[in-house]
């Protein structure tokens, strides 16, 4: 008994990615398939979602926990 994987005929074509409509490789070495990048991908996901969880303008960036003024 051989253990040769059996052949994939699995051609590699160029798709048109949903997010960004440009040209974007159809293959098992592109995860983000159909998209062409991990970008795309989250585009589609909800990158306006990301957004809301951002820090609002002004916000000190990591505050020291516990405030010696306040003991
Ligand atoms: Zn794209």
């Amino acid at each position: 008994m051989s253990d040769a994987a059996p052949p994939i005929h699995f051609k590699p074509r160029q798709v048109r990615c949903p997010a960004c409509a440009g040209l974007s490789l159809y293959s098992p070495n592109n995860p983000y398939r159909p998209f062409c990048s991990a970008r795309c991908k989250g585009v589609d996901l909800g990158a306006w979602a990301s957004e809301e969880f951002k820090l609002p303008d002004g916000t000190p960036p990591d505050e020291p926990f516990g405030d010696p003024r306040l003991q």
